[in-house]
């Protein structure tokens, strides 16, 4: 059990295309992997398919975590090993209270704790104020009706409240004001320590200044281009992504330098 995310060599296709085309990024416990790219880049397909949505066909390379090769195991089994993962556009289910499916999800997740109705909204409640929210959010019916702020405060809170090991969030960031952005930071914060480790994809650089990165990864058609420290976010901030798509040649430099 080394808690590692190790992606080797991974071609991912969506409706017959290829959107992956040789990935390879490893994610040590404690560390925090930036993902920077343009729209389009395959960040979302990349996530899917670590979480093994059904849409992502893996043809090519390896997935494994914690030594496990995660592409034969359903998305459940892999959140049960500990991987996480926060939706860029996260589904609303009409009917379902947030509260009813967390504890669904809290259960399945952990059979073993049997915990109560009454444990888990406690448990939620305590999670709800480090992320700024109101008590009555967990009666209302899932994501239905929820600002983009606050879907996304609602991924979190699942995140926080299921505590994963290795958590990757997919453009959480995205249509966050200023104060949403710094409560989100501040909750990933709380779960950092030597056995969490975190993907965190986003298109900007603002989330950086508060989740500061080991690690930032440049995306861009389909792998990763670029990996450096936390100063490449400020790199990628001032010039844009522009002069790593717009001519193949430049890309090709990028990557023989890594
Ligand atoms: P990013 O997250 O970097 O913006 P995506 O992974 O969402 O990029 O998309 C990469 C490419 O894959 C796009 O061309 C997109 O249209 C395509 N794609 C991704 N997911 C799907 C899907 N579920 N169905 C069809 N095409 C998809
Ligand atoms: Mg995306």
């Amino acid at each position: 059990m080394n808690g590692k995310l190790e992606i080797k060599d991974l071609h991912v296709s969506v409706e017959g295309k290829e959107i992956l085309k040789g990935v390879n990024l490893s994610v040590s416990p404690g560390e925090i992997h930036a993902i920077m790219g343009p729209n389009g880049s395959g960040k979302s397909t990349l996530s899917n398919a670590i979480m093994g949505s059904p849409k992502y066909e893996v043809t090519k390379g390896e997935i494994l975590y914690n030594e496990k090769n995660v592409l034969e195991m359903e998305s459940d089994e892999r959140a049960k090993l500990g991987l996480f993962m926060s939706f860029q556009y996260p589904f609303e289910i009409a009917g379902l209270p947030f509260s009813t499916f967390m504890l669904a999800a809290y259960r399945n997740h952990y059979p073993g704790k049997k915990i109560s109705a009454l444990e888990l909204r406690n448990l939620m409640k305590e999670k709800m104020q480090v992320l700024g929210l109101e008590e009555d959010f967990i009666k209302r019916e899932l994501n239905v009706g929820f600002s983009g702020g606050e879907k996304k405060r609602a991924e979190i809170l699942q995140m926080l409240v299921l505590n994963p090991r290795m958590a990757i969030l997919d453009e959480t960031d995205s249509g966050l004001d200023i104060d949403s952005l710094q409560l989100v930071a501040k909750a990933v914060n709380t779960l950092r320590n030597p056995e969490f480790g975190a993907l965190v994809i986003t298109h900007y650089k603002r989330i950086l200044n508060f989740v500061k990165p080991d690690f930032v990864h440049v995306f861009v058609n389909g792998r990763i281009v670029m990996s450096g420290d936390s100063k490449l976010a400020d790199e990628l901030e001032a010039k844009g992504y522009t002069w790593l798509t717009e001519d193949n040649g430049t890309q090709q430099v990028m990557e023989e330098k890594i």
